[in-house]
């Protein structure tokens, strides 16, 4: 019987666990499998594998039951993921459904989700910029939040190795506020996007550069990309159902199967994880409780490290519910800072407008990428009211329109002879939000998951430095399409929820000082050395930029430290 209850340990000892197999936890699985340590990769959702579980990405508008659409009463049943726009006929199977994974919404706030093998990486816009000497500066600079331990030179070379792998196109820029990449080849503007970046360098003097947005697509596969079995992007920009060629990074076409090469891999889908599991008398974590989704049976697994990569919110939850008589407040919760500082993007601004020339020309074929705006904003000296920046997309198309007024040949003919309208250009904004303390997330004890997990209360608002952003975005941008000469220039701010912007960030945040911050500068919780955190929640601040190409960074840097210290005998 003793031999039995060894022997059972055993086969649930790794020497890693990955909580999570999205972006951040791809790449941790990646890492640590590829420096040899057998690892197991815990998932709460379904499995999805790479071509086969894409059931619509071979489809036809017309194969769809709804023509694309969702009907109505799918709308109705999911009001919250319905905001979402790229939630549709063709990629649902990929989003949490409101009513399957309940939180508690202490202020609105719209939880995006999606629990399965990749994670949101199967549904993700691709904007990877690298954040900027600007950003990891910031707080220290500006006085909000805590200083970050790190600075950009830190995270540099792990950007360089992270999208090199990955594939990012975009072109070297050299702006200080956005750090050139390892780049691919640039996706194509349009004459209007082309007209509008001279004519911005022109009448700001460079001081506003409107740059092609950089992307995580293969533009021109390098034998790197090859062996990982991905080919060029084919321009199809329906990514969210899954690319079939690998065209977009994704850990399920990317990172997962290259951790599984190694034979070190073992991924489990459905275990959803309740709680890691702390030792005091060894002074660290030896594992992971884990509830099986189908069976609801509760197991534990072990390891000598633990990756948190959970999704931000998830991996504040989790921490939360890591409770023991060392850390009753949650795991590495000795400051109390655990689950606040959460903090978020500002998605609330838009502008859109027409233009009257270049009726000569036109666009042909799909691009999955736009122009970018970086940060202009207060980057070399605080020169507005409000603190820090936005940076914004910008955009233009063409419309076409065709006669439906005729019945029979008539009608025939003028369908297939569309008619060219005008040039139509839009922009929406991407504003910096202030971690505040005030803006938390916390364990709702009275209700319960469907797993018997406290829900997660979510508490995260706008503040006046929002609103004052808001304001300077739409004068700023519609001072500068006046310059370009666009005309009906329409503004709006639609007032969405926090949350909608899908980048949370924040809870368990680093920093210098264990007395503020949860994690030291390797992700590694202060106070339980074999934790790390490197998915948003780590985040001190939240940059102007998208975040994932950050977390692949970070994920990547803080593995190689952990298995240095773990060859040292320090973990
Ligand atoms: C429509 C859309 C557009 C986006 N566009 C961009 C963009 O252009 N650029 C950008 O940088 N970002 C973008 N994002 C955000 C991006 O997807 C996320 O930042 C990124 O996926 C976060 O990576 P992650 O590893 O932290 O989380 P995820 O990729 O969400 O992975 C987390 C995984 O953990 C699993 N999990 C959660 N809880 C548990 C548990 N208790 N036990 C076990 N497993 C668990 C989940 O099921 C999930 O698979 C977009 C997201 C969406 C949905
Ligand atoms: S645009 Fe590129 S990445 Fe997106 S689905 Fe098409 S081929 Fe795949």
């Amino acid at each position: 019987m003793a031999n039995f209850a060894i022997d059972a340990v055993k086969a649930t000892t790794y020497d890693a666990i990955v909580i999570g197999s999205g972006i951040s936890g791809g790449w941790a699985a990646k890492e640590l499998t590829g420096k040899g340590l057998r690892t197991l990769v815990l998932e709460r959702g379904r499995d999805v594998r790479h071509i086969t579980d894409y059931p619509t990405t071979m489809m036809q508008p017309w194969e769809f039951e709804h023509r694309g659409q969702l009907p109505l009463e799918i709308r109705k049943a999911n009001p919250i993921i319905s905001k979402c726009y790229a939630f549709y006929e063709g990629s649902a199977q990929f989003f949490v459904k409101d009513a399957e994974h309940p939180y508690v919404q202490e202020k609105p706030f719209d939880w995006i989700r999606g629990y399965q093998v990749g994670g949101k990486s199967l549904m993700w816009a691709r904007q990877t910029q690298r954040w900027s000497q600007f950003d990891f500066e910031g707080p220290a600079r500006d006085g909000f939040a805590v200083d970050w331990p790190i600075r950009y030179e830190d995270l540099a070379p792990w950007y360089s190795y992270v999208e090199k792998f990955a594939g990012i196109s975009g072109n070297k820029d050299g702006l200080p506020q956005l750090p050139d990449g390892e780049f691919l080849p640039p996706h194509e503007w349009n004459c209007v996007e082309k007209y509008f970046s001279q004519k911005m360098k022109d009448h700001y003097k460079g001081s506003r550069p409107i740059i092609m947005g950089r992307a995580a697509h293969i533009t021109k596969p390098q034998p790197i990309h090859l062996q990982q079995g991905r080919a060029q992007c084919q321009h199809r920009t329906i990514c969210e159902r899954g690319c079939p060629f690998g065209g977009y990074f994704s850990s399920n076409s990317s990172t997962l199967p290259w951790a599984a090469k190694t034979g070190k891999l073992t991924l489990r889908p459905h275990s959803v994880v309740h709680s890691i599991i702390y030792d005091e008398k060894k002074g660290k974590a030896t594992g992971v409780r884990v509830i099986d989704a189908n069976t609801k049976e509760m197991m534990e697994f072990y390891a000598r490290v633990i990756f948190v990569n959970a999704a931000a919110l998830n991996t504040n939850l989790i921490l939360l519910n890591s409770t023991s008589n060392r850390f009753p407040n949650g795991l590495g919760n000795d400051s109390g800072v655990l689950g606040k500082y959460v903090a978020f993007h500002n998605y609330r601004a838009g502008i859109s407008g027409d233009y009257d020339g270049f009726l000569d020309m036109t666009t042909d074929g799909k691009r999955p990428n736009s122009p970018y705006i970086p940060r202009f904003r207060n980057v070399f000296k605080q020169e507005t009211d409000f603190l820090r920046g936005y940076a914004a997309g910008f955009n233009a198309g063409r419309s076409s329109y065709s006669d439906q007024s005729g019945i029979g040949a008539d009608l025939k003919t003028s369908l297939l002879n569309p008619k060219m309208g005008g040039w139509h250009v839009g922009s929406h904004m991407m504003g910096e939000t202030i971690p505040k303390e005030s803006n938390y997330v916390a364990l709702d004890a009275g209700q319960k998951d469907p797993f018997g997990i406290p829900q997660l209360k979510i508490s995260v608002a706008y503040d006046d430095n929002d609103d004052k952003m808001v304001k300077d975005y739409l004068e700023q941008m519609t001072e500068m399409f006046t310059v370009a000469g666009f005309k009906n220039i329409r503004t709006r701010d639609d007032k969405r929820n926090p949350g909608l912007d899908i980048h949370e960030m924040g809870g368990v945040r680093m920093g210098k000082d264990p007395k503020t911050s949860m994690l030291n500068k390797w992700n590694q919780l202060h106070a339980v050395k074999n934790v790390f955190v490197t998915d948003g929640a780590s985040m001190t601040s939240t940059s102007t930029q998208n975040p994932s190409l950050t977390y692949m960074a970070f994920a990547a840097r803080a593995v190689d430290y952990a298995v240095k210290e773990m060859n040292k005998k320090n973990l």
